[in-house]
Formats: structure tokens, sequence, C-alpha cells
């Protein structure tokens, strides 16, 4: 098998998107864009032995390597239209492509994202997908509008994906739902799209809430208070906080792909009418200060608490 009997018969999906007027199969992709709208681009590659070890499975390194590009799309408040793949691969593994190209070309079915092209090559095995979206001009959210006052929000739970990853590492078993929430994060385009005129920041949690909650205090210039209680913990997480008192997974563990963002007070009835709507959780654990760092409430910053991720 050659590498363009490989692109035919692995990567080569009829879009049904009218907008893709030419896909894989020419030197490049050809992409109507809409006049009002402003193009929203993210890559992330994924390593073996970096980010997957050899024995991960063929289907979950797919769904996690074009969920962690649909995140960055979520977290801007756009809507996902096509990717491109670059795929380097050691050998040819039917059985490994199969599989993989399965499970990649589910997740896209799901949100409607067109796989345009990308490129083949010969190599330690590693996946790049660029992913490209729209959003009306001017409307994408970003890490810089927090202000003093805004509530501060996540979605769904935090610190379910580290405490899985927690747990294998110590030779207890994960739930089923933190395993999935591991191995194939949701990317939350849904309530990212909710969001675009919601909320005054945004970020995907992909290195953990303090972190990513750092960056857009960063770049906003502020400040904020975090109330340790109010942090949504699944089960499991929230059990073992109760037994061990050390909140390092939840403030600190990644790979969840939920949504961090501030909203102004004013919006909370739009936000909680939204999130019904759209049958998604979003929890306020804390507020925009004027005065810079992150305060924790209810944290006694001892040091063995953080040991686990840094
Ligand atoms: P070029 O020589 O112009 O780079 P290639 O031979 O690399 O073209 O690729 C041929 C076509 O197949 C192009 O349209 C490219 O976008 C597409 N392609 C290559 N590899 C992949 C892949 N892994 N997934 C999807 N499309 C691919
Ligand atoms: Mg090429």
């Amino acid at each position: 098998m050659n590498e363009f009997d490989l692109i035919r018969e692995y990567f080569s999906w009829p879009s049904e998107d009218s907008d893709v007027v030419l896909g894989v199969g020419d030197d490049a992709a050809v992409v109507n864009v809409p006049t009002d709208q402003q193009l929203v681009m993210s890559t992330d590659t994924l390593i073996e032995g970096v980010h997957f070890s050899a024995q991960a499975d063929p289907r979950d390194i797919a769904h996690k390597a074009l969920a962690v590009n649909l995140s960055d799309i979520a977290a801007m408040g756009g809507q996902a239209k096509c990717f491109t793949l670059a795929l380097s691969l050691p050998e040819i593994d039917k059985r490994w492509l199969g599989e993989f190209s399965s499970s990649l070309n589910e997740l896209a079915g799901r949100y409607q994202v067109s796989l345009v092209g990308g490129d083949t090559t010969r190599g330690a095995l590693s996946i790049t997908i660029n992913v490209i979206g729209l959003v009306e001009s001017g409307s994408a959210l970003k890490r810089s509008g927090a202000s003093p006052g805004d509530g501060i929000y996540v979605s769904n739970t935090i610190g379910s994906a580290a405490y899985a990853w927690w747990q294998l590492n110590n030779d207890q078993k994960p739930s089923e739902e933190n395993l999935e929430r591991l191995h194939r994060p949701t990317p939350q385009l849904e309530l990212g799209r909710a969001l675009n005129g919601l909320a005054s920041a945004c970020i995907d949690i992909s290195d953990g809430l303090e972190q990513d909650l750092g960056h857009i205090l960063d770049c906003s210039n502020v400040g904020a208070i975090i109330e340790l209680e109010d942090l949504p913990l699944d089960e499991e997480l929230s059990d073992h906080v109760k037994r061990t008192s050390d909140y390092s997974i939840a403030l600190c563990g990644g790979d969840d792909y939920e949504l961090c963002f501030s909203m102004p007070k004013k919006r909370r009835e739009w936000l909680l009418k939204r999130t019904r709507e759209l049958n998604v959780r979003t929890t306020r654990i804390g507020e925009i200060t004027k005065s810079l760092g992150m305060e924790i409430k209810g944290y006694s910053n001892n040091s063995s608490s953080y040991q686990h991720f840094k």
C-alpha cells in the first residue's frame, strides 16, 4: 500500500458541507468563508511516548487528537468548520489505521467538521491536527476580557480526568465515566457557542484550573478569589478530597477540556437559561478581583499537595 492508497482508503471522506469546495486530493483545500465571519485556527500535536503510550488504543488517540483541537475552537466561542491531519507513521498497520480512521470520522461527524487535507510521512508516530473554525466577526472569546466583579465559572466537573490518571498510577480502578473523560474528552463546542456574547473571557482547561485560569488573569490584568468548596467535583474525586483534604488534583489536574470563563453578574439568568437548554452544568467558583493574584479560599498552601503535578 503506497501513500496515495493509504490516503484514499482511510482519510478521504465525502464532506456534507457545501462550503468545502475542494477537500482531500488536490494540492490544497478550498473552503468558502461567509463574509461576516472570521477564521479561528488552532493546532495541537500528540506524540507517542509524550502524550500517549505505544499501547494506547488507536481509537482513543484519534479521538483525543481531534477533541483537544476542537476544544480550542470551543474556548474561542467558534464553530468548528474543517481540519487537516498531518500523520507520521513508523509503518503501515491496517488494523491500527482502520480503527484510528473510524474513530476520527465518528468524532468529526458528530460536530460536522470536515477533514479537508493533510500530510502523511514515515517516522515516529505523531499526529498533528490543524482545525479551522468560524466566528462572527469581532466576537471571538479571548483570554483578555475579564473585569473585576465578573463571576468565574467552569463547566461540568473538574479534575475528573486527572483523578482517573492518578488512580491508574496508584493501583486503583477509575470509574468508567472518568476513564472516558481521560481518554475521550468531550469538546464543549455547544457551550462555547452559547457563551459567545455572554462570557467576558474564556479558556479550555487542558493544564489544570489554577494554571489555565491564571492565563485569563494574566491576559486580563486582574486577579481572582476562588472558593474551594464551590469547585464542581465528581463523586470519586469528592470522596478522595474528603479523605485526604488534598485539592491538588482538582486545582492542578489537566486534561478535562472543560471551559473556564468569566461573565458579568447581570448575564447570569441568560447563562442559566442557555445551559438548561444545552443540558450542560456550569458552576460559579469565584469572582474576578481588581487586586492581582489568585486567592484560593479554604486552602492551606502546603507544598505536598502539589507534588503529583509539579
Ligand atoms: P502534496 O505533495 O501536494 O503535499 P500529498 O501527496 O502530500 O500532496 O497529499 C495528497 C493529497 O492528500 C492532498 O490533498 C493532501 O491534503 C491529502 N492528504 C495527505 N495526507 C493526508 C492525511 N493524513 N489525511 C488527509 N488528507 C491527507
Ligand atoms: Mg504533502
